[in-house]
């Protein structure tokens, strides 16, 4: 009987000692499966950093940050503009155009990365398939800082070839560059055809604009890095149809170590860049889920 009641104390004691219930966001349960698996990858790639999915007055749901900030998740626009309007000669061309300037989180996840070796699909994206590259800038200023003071609080020098590269420390992406060149420093005595892609090398940090455009650069949030500046970028390449062969000659285990820690590359999107890889865990972790290589978090 003593026991009894201690262990109803003891009981009590707990329950008192739990911390209060967060003010939950729409339960996933009620989510559209793809905003439940845009919400889950977001939450595991971005650890603390979202609380979860809310409709608005409107009824459009917003991703609701920890801080309380709110994003526009689903702003309506059908999804044409995303998953339809991959030819320039689509009526939902100009809506693409939107998407990049002024895209929702649904729009910015909706393209599938194209995990793995360059393949013939990969080395010939349709016209506006460019996953990873319509960005919702809020996330990132919200992630990793808003302004470059903030974001060079962030950064901590990362060892990279012959360099030191300044690489945000937020949500592991120092730590997966660190990997990302661990993985390569063995390997290149017995390629040397890895050197003209990584020397000279380009750069990491820099507060700065999308040429041509308005919106903030991945470079701003030090969360990419150009191997060789060389390398073909489609605004200023003269000869767009030599793309596909240079992409299917891009050293695969260099993707590949790239690719393994999370980082995207620019190779792989219409607008071809090249030389250029960024951390986005969230969009390798929602292409290993579709791929069916990872059950949903
Ligand atoms: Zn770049």
């Amino acid at each position: 009987m003593r026991q009894l009641i201690l262990g109803c104390l003891m009981a009590l004691l707990l329950l008192a000692a739990l911390p209060q219930a967060v003010p939950c966001a729409q339960p996933t349960a009620d989510l559209p499966a793809h905003a439940a698996l845009d919400l889950a990858v977001l939450r595991a790639a971005y650890p603390g950093a979202v609380q979860g999915l809310e409709r608005n007055p409107a009824g459009q749901l917003e991703l609701v940050l920890t801080t309380g900030q709110r994003l526009m998740y689903d702003d309506g626009r059908t999804e044409s503009a995303t998953a339809d309007s991959r030819h320039a000669d689509d009526p939902h061309a100009n809506d693409a155009k939107k998407d990049l300037t002024a895209p929702d989180l649904r729009t910015m996840m909706a393209q599938a990365y194209p995990l793995g070796p360059v393949d013939e699909a990969s080395a010939n994206p349709k016209p506006g398939f460019d996953p990873g590259r319509a960005r919702v800038q809020g996330l990132f200023t919200a992630l990793y800082g808003a302004t470059e003071a903030q974001v060079r609080k962030n950064c901590t020098p990362v060892h990279f070839d012959t360099h030191t590269l300044p690489f945000s420390t937020r949500f592991g992406a120092a730590q997966a560059l660190e990997r990302v060149w661990r993985r390569i420093e063995p390997l290149l005595p017995q390629h040397p055809e890895f050197l003209p892609v990584l020397r000279p090398l380009g750069e990491t940090l820099a507060w700065r604009v999308i040429a041509g455009t308005q919106r903030l650069s991945m470079h701003s949030f030090g969360i990419a890095l150009d191997v060789n500046p060389d390398l073909p970028y489609w605004r200023w390449e003269k000869h767009p149809e030599t793309i596909p062969a240079r992409c299917r000659a891009f050293p695969p285990e260099l993707l590949a170590a790239f690719e393994a820690e999370g980082f995207i590359w620019g190779g792989k999107w219409a607008s071809f860049d090249l030389m250029h890889f960024e951390y986005r865990p969230e969009l390798v972790l929602k292409a290993r889920i579709l791929a069916g290589e990872l059950p949903q978090p």
